[in-house]
This record gives C-alpha cells, sequence and structure tokens, in this order.
C-alpha cells in the first residue's frame, strides 16, 4: 500500500472512528461546504423536515463520509451506511430502504458504482419516497408500491462525471470538497495528536501538513507513523527534527510525492519527452490501474501543476521538472 494514497487501507481502521469529528463545529476546513450546509441543516430543522438529499465529491480521504455522519449527527437521526458496489440487486436496496426511519441518513459512497437496474428504483424513492417492486414471476408477477419514510440520502464519489444525469439531477444539494489548506491540515494533525495524547511541535505539524497533499487521510497516517518512531526513541514531544527524519525514511518527499509519483513524472520526462502520452501506455509503464491512477493519484499531481491533461495525453509541465532539477529539453 502506497503511504501517501488518499484511499483507506487496514492500517487506517483502527484509528479511523476515533478520530472522526462528531459534530460540523469539530470538522476543520471545507468553510464554503461548511456554510452551505449548516444553512441548510437549520432550514429543515425548523420546518421539522429530513434535509434534501446530499452529494459529496471529490478525492479519496477528503471527508465525504465523515461529513455524511456529521449531517446526521447534527440532524439527531441515525446514521445508516452502504456502497454502490455492495448494493447488487434492487432488492437489496429495497431492504435498506423499508428499514430506514423518518429523516434518517442514508450513506452510500461510491454511489457512482451503483448497478443500472438499482439507481432505477432509486428515483422513486428520492422524489417521492416510494418504491416499485415487482412481486412474483412471468404471468403472476406484478407491481406494488410500497411507501417510505421520508429520509435523507447522502451520496460520495470520486468524480462526479461518472453519475448518472437522471441521478445526479435527485440531489438539492451538491458539495464538491477541495484538497485542504496546509493551515488546516496542520490544525487537524495537532487535534489528531491531543485525542493521541502526544505533544507535537508545530513546526512538526507544519511539516507533516506540507507533505499530505491537501488530504487528512493522509495526514493522520503520516502523523501515526512519526509518532510510531517518536515513541521507539522514547520521545515524548514530536519534534521537527524526528517528524523530517521519520517522513525521509518513509519515502515522503518534501511536496508529499512517493517513489510511484516519481516513477509516474519521470516516466512521463524521460520515456516520452515530457509527453503527451496516453494514460493506459503511462499505466503499463508504471504498473498501475489507470483508473487508480485517474481517481487517487493525478488529482492532487494536477491541482500542483505537476502535469497537465490534453486530449493526446499527459504532459509533465515546468512544475515537474523543476522539481526533479531537471532542465526541459527542446
Ligand atoms: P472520504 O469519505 O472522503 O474518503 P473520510 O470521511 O473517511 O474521507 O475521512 C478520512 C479521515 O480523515 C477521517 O477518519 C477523519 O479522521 C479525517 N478527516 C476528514 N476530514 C476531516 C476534517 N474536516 N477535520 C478533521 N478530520 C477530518
Amino acid at each position: 500500500d502506497r503511504m501517501i494514497s488518499g484511499d483507506l487501507q487496514e492500517d487506517d481502521l483502527q484509528v479511523e472512528q476515533s478520530l472522526r469529528p462528531q459534530v460540523l463545529r469539530q470538522y476543520i476546513g471545507q468553510e464554503k461546504t461548511k456554510r452551505n450546509l449548516s444553512i441548510f441543516i437549520e432550514a429543515a430543522k425548523m420546518r421539522e423536515e429530513p434535509l434534501d438529499h446530499v452529494l459529496l465529491y471529490g478525492p479519496p480521504g477528503l471527508g465525504k463520509t465523515t461529513l455524511a455522519s456529521i449531517i446526521a449527527n447534527e440532524m439527531g437521526v441515525q446514521f445508516r451506511t452502504t456502497s454502490g458496489p455492495a448494493i447488487e440487486r434492487a432488492g437489496d436496496l429495497a431492504a435498506i430502504l423499508s428499514s430506514l426511519e423518518t429523516g434518517d441518513v442514508l450513506f452510500i459512497d461510491e454511489i457512482h458504482r451503483l448497478p443500472r437496474a438499482v439507481e432505477e428504483i432509486l428515483y422513486p424513492a428520492m422524489e417521492d419516497f416510494f418504491l416499485d417492486i415487482v412481486i412474483g414471476q412471468g404471468d403472476s408477477a406484478r407491481s406494488v408500491r410500497l411507501d417510505l419514510p421520508p429520509f435523507t440520502l447522502v451520496g460520495a464519489t470520486t468524480r462526479a462525471g461518472l453519475l448518472s444525469a437522471p441521478l445526479r439531477d435527485r440531489f438539492g444539494v451538491l458539495s464538491r470538497l477541495e484538497f485542504y489548506e496546509e493551515k488546516d491540515l496542520s490544525h487537524i494533525i495537532k487535534r489528531t495528536a491531543d485525542i493521541f495524547e502526544m505533544e507535537i511541535e508545530d513546526d512538526a505539524a507544519d511539516e507533516i501538513a506540507s507533505r499530505s497533499r491537501g488530504t487528512p487521510r493522509i495526514a493522520n497516517r503520516l502523523l501515526k507513523r512519526v509518532r510510531d518512531i517518536a515513541q521507539v526513541n522514547d520521545m515524548d514531544t514530536i519534534t521537527v527534527d524526528i517528524t523530517r527524519e521519520a517522513l525521509n525514511m518513509l519515502q515522503v518527499d518534501a511536496a508529499g510525492l512517493d517513489h510511484i509519483d516519481h516513477k509516474y513524472l519521470l516516466g512521463i520526462i524521460d520515456k516520452f519527452q515530457g509527453g503527451p502520452v496516453g494514460l493506459e501506455t503511462l499505466a503499463a509503464t508504471i504498473g498501475e490501474e489507470s483508473q487508480t491512477i485517474e481517481d487517487v493519484y493525478e488529482p492532487f499531481l494536477l491541482q500542483k501543476g505537476y502535469i497537465q491533461r490534453t486530449p493526446r495525453g499527459r504532459i509533465a509541465t515546468f512544475e515537474a521538472y523543476r522539481h526533479f532539477n531537471r532542465e526541459v529539453n527542446g
């Protein structure tokens, strides 16, 4: 597993729950999304109605699941979770929906991976809170209408573009989560250190923040590793020196890039003269799935301006050359 992937890894699971903020006030950064949501939540509560359906999109590890559970907490309702790939048949979704209580939040992660047949029964459920289910087979098959309690669907996806238009249109609130600023990540790291009951120097928190690819999950993971190294060295404060040493050991460079990013960028620079090079070709050269490259790794490289996507493929930018102290040729 890559140290600096935003994807949830086994190692993250033990601490994931304890680190998750419970209410909007504890949720750091994403000011625009928070402001909008708090207004919608307050208005829904005043009207004593469930919150409108919410679609959260953005790269993994930015806090979509966390925000969904905060919405449930703030609304004072139950939080139920599932994911697109986990719901194989219409009946699976019907079972979940019919077990909801009024106002509940149903979170569907990776909602772009819902099978089409399942998606179709979701439309009337979202719009008018009923299910049309077919009972029986052949000649005796008949359609039954099942009323549902009003509920809030919170969908999460790494790419809103993969969602079908009819599904996207049924969300009242669309919110795009952004990569975090370093000061916000620093704040998250200090909060996590506090939960771990560790002291951390400000500079050390900033150092981890600058190598965390704008992603809280990565920030927490790096902190955990740095803490381990500080502890085996019998230190009760995480200093900036031990942090640098630990992060270098983990081979996460000053910009938060690891050996796979290096392979990817140097691949474009050295093997393809800076590009353009097609995604599939690049994926084959570095031995990664093209889907993973596109969803998990490239968003950060794009945001930092190391690469550009063009119709003819990926290009390494001047920034990328500079990162490796390379001259741009030709
Ligand atoms: P996603 O669902 O987008 O992949 P998660 O909601 O699972 O991301 O967030 C990953 C971890 O990062 C959470 O366990 C939480 O500890 C931390 N986290 C995410 N967003 C925030 C935030 N705004 N403030 C504090 N911690 C956060």
